[in-house]
């Protein structure tokens, strides 16, 4: 591979790796995205809990180890094109005490806003018994605000399968380069986009 075509090379399209390439795009760069995993598939077990949750359809088989205890354990880690925005919650708080960071709070807040327009931030009214629940909080004195979220309303039916679960109707907003005839490259940062190393579990190689 030549990297010396590209600007960046960002290894993982999630949140992170994801919305690092669109703003290096917006600004005209080239930029690599590798990322280990397949597309998420769209189908009927997306909505399915026994699938998701009980049988871990869309999650990781592989064990880590943690390193206090020394026990392994399977990481609630997913790896797909888009990461973990293709099953997150989507809510999307503003960070309200960033200080350790190398950027200042009016540079952070001036990232919120372009994020908040990338992911399409908003705000949706209260279920009815979320409302309820938000009326007895309010006579108790606190002030209860709607959870910003970053779905797409035109696409999202406001089910109850979002927090975990591939949304079929693609109706979280996630991740992706500016432009689209930027390379992607589905592949192993460690092990290239063609080879597969003994240990390594990417699935998907291009
Ligand atoms: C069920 C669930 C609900 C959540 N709900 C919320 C919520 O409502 N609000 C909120 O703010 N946060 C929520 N989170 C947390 C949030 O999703 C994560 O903090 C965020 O997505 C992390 O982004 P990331 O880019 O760091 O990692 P990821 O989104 O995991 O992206 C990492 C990417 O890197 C790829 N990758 C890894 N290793 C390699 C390699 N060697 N080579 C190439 N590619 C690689 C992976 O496949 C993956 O696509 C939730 C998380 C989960 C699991």
């Amino acid at each position: 591979m030549n990297d010396s075509r590209y600007d960046a090379i960002i290894v993982g399209s999630g949140m992170g790796g994801g919305t690092l390439a669109r703003a290096l795009t917006t600004q005209g760069k080239h930029v690599l995205l590798l990322e280990r995993g397949g597309w998420l598939p769209r189908e009927p077990a997306n909505w399915d809990t026994e699938q998701v949750f009980q049988r871990g359809r869309y999650g990781v088989t592989e064990q880590w180890v943690d390193g206090i205890a020394g026990k392994p354990f399977t990481p609630g880690e997913h790896y797909n094109v888009g990461g973990k925005t293709k099953l997150y919650g989507a809510a999307l708080f503003a960070a309200r005490d960033m200080n350790g960071l190398p950027v200042g709070l009016g540079r952070q807040a001036a990232y919120y806003q372009q994020a908040k327009r990338w992911y399409h931030v908003h705000y949706e009214p209260h279920a009815p018994v979320i409302a309820r629940i938000s009326d007895v909080f309010t006579g108790a004195g606190f002030r209860p605000e709607p959870a910003p979220i970053g779905t797409i309303p035109q696409q999202c039916i406001m089910c109850d399968k979002c927090d975990g679960f591939a949304c079929p109707l693609h109706a979280r907003r996630t991740p992706k380069p500016a432009a689209s005839n930027q390379p992607w490259i589905r592949g192993c940062a460690r092990c290239g986009p063609a080879s597969r190393s003994p240990g390594c579990t990417a699935t998907t190689p291009a």
